[in-house]
């Protein structure tokens, strides 16, 4: 077995020789062989050239990446993860906050049986109105939403097993999505407390804007973990509650006319009937053309719509292999 622990570098130049020696200190704890994969997300200070001389100073142990410009922490991940060649993947950050020494506790988690263990920075060091509570108010959100609660989703500190990994794509701001993508393809996620020190050398490189873009992301998290599979039962849930008492609205208004010869244009509630009739109609629409969007992906990749962890006596397929499959070749929907 192979630990990868994937780390996003920007603008770290003097965090990372000090990152090398602590992942070299920390995992010492750790029975298994490992190997650290560094992204160089276009960092533009001496980033690079530490990096070139981690890789040739300890080939054993780093393997870096070097992106063409700044792509964001998310797409450097998924680059990471992309070149991790371990059955087990680490990700965290480069700048120290997060500490490697921390890495065999979640990996003992791991081997308990869980396919995601994740980090939870108890006694977090950061600003407190600009990022702790905001991160707070996230989280209870997003526990809400998706119905996996976690203490921490913002913690980058967290183990996958990688077939966990493997199957979607990672978009925006959405790394802090997995273990919510992992728990609807069936991952077993567990949590664990882990240390945070506040930043010694270089700058954050967000602040408050980026909890709208998470809450942004939610709206497409919660729909895709929701209704990826039936967006008419969204969009036609949408149409029929508008046009159902509009249409009532109408019929009365009609009769009303008829029987009892009050004009249809005393109140707006005809025109409002009537567009609320339009739109819903329009909404009904739209869920059919999600609902032929879903099918041709479905059909034209293969994908099934349905997660397997294990089969017994089926010849040529891998039964158990001893470990939990919470996620095996997921479909690419969730994240997707
Ligand atoms: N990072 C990155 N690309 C970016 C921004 C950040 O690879 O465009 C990396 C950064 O080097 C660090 C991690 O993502 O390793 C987390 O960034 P930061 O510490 O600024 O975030 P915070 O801890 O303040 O949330
Ligand atoms: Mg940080």
């Amino acid at each position: 077995m192979l630990l990868s622990v994937v780390i996003p570098v920007f603008n770290e130049e003097e965090n990372l020789p000090l990152l090398h020696q602590a992942l070299h200190q920390g995992l010492a704890a750790c029975r298994w062989p490992w190997e650290v994969v560094l992204v160089d997300d276009g960092s533009t200070d001496g980033s690079a050239a530490v990096l070139t001389r981690l890789a040739s100073e300890d080939p054993a142990h780093v393997r870096v990446v070097f992106l063409r410009r700044n792509f964001g922490q998310t797409a450097a991940l998924a680059a990471g993860i992309d070149h991790a060649q371990g059955d087990v993947v680490v990700l965290m950050d480069a700048d120290l906050q997060n500490d490697p020494a921390d890495i065999p506790a979640l990996v003992a988690k791991l081997e308990e049986g869980y396919d995601v263990v994740s980090g939870w920075r108890k006694d977090r060091q950061d600003p407190f109105f600009t990022r702790v509570l905001p991160s707070k108010m996230a989280n209870a959100l997003i526990s809400r939403v998706t119905g996996v609660h976690l203490h921490d989703y913002g913690c980058t500190l967290k183990a996958y097993r990688r077939e966990v990994l493997e199957g979607f794509r990672l978009y925006g701001e959405m790394h802090r999505f997995i273990p919510a993508y992992a728990h609807s393809v069936g991952a077993r996620i567990a949590e664990v407390p882990v240390r945070h020190h506040p930043r010694r050398f270089g700058r954050s490189k967000y602040g408050l804007t980026r909890t709208l873009k998470v809450v942004l992301d939610l709206f497409t998290v919660k729909f895709l973990l929701s209704y990826f599979h039936k967006p008419i039962y969204l969009f036609g849930g949408v149409g029929l509650t508008l046009m159902l008492p509009s249409a009532l609205a109408l019929v009365v208004l009609v009769i009303r006319r008829i029987f009892w010869k009050v004009a249809l244009f005393t109140s707006p509630l005809f025109q409002m009937s009537l567009m609320f009739i339009i739109l819903g109609f329009q909404s009904m629409l739209m869920g059919l053309i999600a609902e032929l969007l879903v099918r041709t992906y479905h059909e034209a990749q293969g994908k099934p719509t349905y997660t397997v962890r294990q089969v017994l006596n089926i010849p040529g397929e891998r039964g158990n292999t001893g470990r939990p499959q919470g996620a095996v070749k997921p479909g690419n929907e969730g994240l997707a």
